[in-house]
């Protein structure tokens, strides 16, 4: 759409094809850039028919491509017409074509911080504040180049239509970064209770200060902020283990991984907490036609599945039901008690997995493969739906193994926590 625009009304003639391919090349890369902050707005209805997880790869994946074009359009504009992108030297250049460098500059710090964030040690929340500052930043820069060097925007109404999309992706990253933490500053939560479960891993239960906890699914999840303000980007996402049957708080288990997961041990009771959501499209309310569930966990992947074993026992569910949980050993198991409490109430059979069993273990052990999966499930396992969650390799093994005992993919869910 932003280039079909440039082709409307007057165009400017006489460039050669190389030289309007470079600059299509150019709007192309930075409307898709624009189109970024529409991707990464949270908007609920138009996430939730893909997960935030996907629209996150998503979101990668576009934004490499985006860059990608406007290496090219500055790679071939740099090849071919060296006399038109003038110096690189801020002092000999027109100020447009500075501005454009610079943009490249924040693109290129951006993405290759974001590819290689583990690699370069970046922690996550110092890269997330960095990312959205070079975001922000390179895209205006790059607006500034446009409209500087202004070819294609000679006629005011073209000006008008590229300033005005450019406002457009400016205003999605103001709403995001402004508005919605100034909206969940005026709705502040209280944490009521902290306990500890096995495995390193906590519950953490909120209440909001004033109203109703919002509605949400079993299997979704909301942003957490502890100890910081809405506007400090410091929030991170947990699956609800409670279940939206029991109303008045809700439940997070966290896993001690890195810096502020390893702190919620720490959090005491009555302190203040930020919630945002609910998001995410993982759950059993969202195929009410199943026949039964099977759910596979990898470690504290149980959370979501928790909190969807909880709603169905309350709601008297009788559908079968198959947990298949993996762990590295039976210390870590966290909800093992109440697991075995819930195979009482529910149809649910649950196959237990340790990577490292004591001596006297007679259940399965290794990783959830193919072989654990058919040895339990029924002869009907097609028409089950599948709901899987836990770190990236253990839902790359439980997916292909799905797909070798003939699983179609529509009835394969999965929740990756790893989306950074
Ligand atoms: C949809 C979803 C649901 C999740 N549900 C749970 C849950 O119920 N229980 C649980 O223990 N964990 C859950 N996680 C994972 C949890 O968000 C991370 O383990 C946690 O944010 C790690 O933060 P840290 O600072 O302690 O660790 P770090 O060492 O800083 O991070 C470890 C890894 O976690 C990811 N991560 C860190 N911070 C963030 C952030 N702000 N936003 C997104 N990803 C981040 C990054 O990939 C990072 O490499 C979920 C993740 C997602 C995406």
């Amino acid at each position: 759409m932003p280039l079909g625009v440039l082709l409307l009304g007057e165009r400017p003639r006489g460039g050669g094809y190389w030289w309007d391919f470079a600059l299509v090349l150019g709007y192309a890369g930075l409307a898709m850039m624009g189109v970024q902050f529409a991707l990464t707005a949270r908007f609920k209805r138009a996430t939730a028919p893909f997960g935030i997880d996907l629209i996150y790869y998503f979101h990668r994946f576009l934004a490499t491509v985006a860059f990608a074009l406007l290496l090219l359009h500055a790679g071939l504009l740099w090849w071919k017409y060296p006399e038109a992108v003038g110096s690189i030297d801020p002092r000999r250049a027109p100020g447009h074509m500075t501005l454009g460098w610079l943009a490249m500059l924040a693109f290129t710090t951006g993405i290759v911080s974001s590819l290689w964030r583990k690699r370069l040690r970046i922690e996550y929340d110092r890269w997330r504040r960095l990312h959205v500052l070079l975001a922000l930043l390179g895209v205006v820069l790059a607006v500034l180049h446009v409209e500087g060097s202004g070819t294609y925007l000679r006629s005011p109404w073209k000006r008008a239509a590229w300033t005005a999309l450019a406002l457009s992706w400016l205003s999605l990253a103001m709403w995001v970064r402004l508005v919605r933490p100034a909206l969940l500053l005026r709705r502040p939560w209280r944490v009521t209770e902290v306990r500890r479960e096995r495995g390193r891993s906590w519950t953490l239960t909120l209440a909001p200060e004033r109203g109703a906890v919002f509605a949400y699914q079993p299997g979704q999840f909301a942003w957490l902020t502890l100890r910081a303000s809405p506007f400090a980007l410091r929030e991170h996402p947990f699956s609800f283990a409670s279940s939206p049957t029991r109303p008045g708080s809700v439940q997070f288990t966290i896993k001690e991984l890195g810096d502020f997961t390893r702190g919620i041990g720490r959090i005491q009771p009555g302190e203040r907490a930020y919630l945002d959501g609910p998001y995410g499209s993982f759950g059993i309310d969202r195929h009410p036609g199943a026949s039964g569930f099977v759910f596979i966990a990898g470690g504290v992947g149980i959370a979501p599945l928790i909190g969807m074993l909880r709603a169905m026992a309350d709601r008297g569910d009788r559908r079968p039901l198959w947990l298949f949980y993996g762990n590295r050993n039976w210390e870590r198991v966290v909800f093992r008690e109440e697991l075995d409490a819930l195979a009482g109430t529910l149809d649910l059979t649950v196959v237990h997995v340790l990577g490292e069993p004591p001596a006297d273990w007679r259940g399965e052990t290794g990783f959830i493969d193919r072989d654990v999966l058919q040895r339990h499930l029924p002869s009907g396992r097609a028409d089950l739906h599948y709901l899987v969650c836990g770190p990236a390799p253990m839902i790359r093994l439980a997916e292909r193994s799905l797909d070798e005992l003939g699983i179609p993919l529509k009835q394969l869910h999965s929740e990756i926590f790893d989306i950074a």
